[in-house]
């Protein structure tokens, strides 16, 4: 490839052809990365809201196996009907909190006291409220 800055006979690209071309492959990158990078948020936030519905039905596992038939918050409490620990993928950690009737499912429904509702660490995530929410 020659670049050249002036009229000539020789074969190759002005200049001016190299930069239209960066700026048809910048304004490409300008559509793009937006959606892209849109587009791997969005996956993340499926990913985690897939744990949380996991979290979830480990919770009513557990319920249904021990005594008194209870919640845990204590989400070490759910490794045998967990299986591998689920993992936010923007790295956000889980919490599991016991209503007491104020708590709001990701809907914006109220939680019942005692229901649980699994939270992410990272706001945007939102929480899962089984049985309230959808997954
Ligand atoms: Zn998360």
């Amino acid at each position: 490839m020659t670049v050249r800055l002036s009229g000539g006979k020789h074969s190759g690209f002005t200049i001016i052809e190299l930069l239209v071309v960066i700026l048809i492959l910048a304004i490409l990158m300008a559509i793009a990365l937006p959606l892209y990078l849109g587009a791997l948020g969005q996956s993340e936030v499926t990913t985690c809201r897939t744990n949380m519905y996991s979290i979830a039905q480990a919770e009513a596992a557990y319920r249904a196996r021990v005594p008194g038939h209870v919640y845990t918050t204590n989400l070490s409490d759910l490794k045998s009907d967990l299986g591998s620990n689920p993992a936010c993928p923007a790295g956000g950690t889980y919490s599991v909190t016991i209503s007491d009737g104020s708590e709001l499912a990701n809907n914006g429904l109220p939680v019942p006291a005692g229901g649980i509702i699994v939270k992410c660490s990272i706001p945007s995530h939102g929480v899962f409220a089984p049985g309230i929410d959808k997954n």
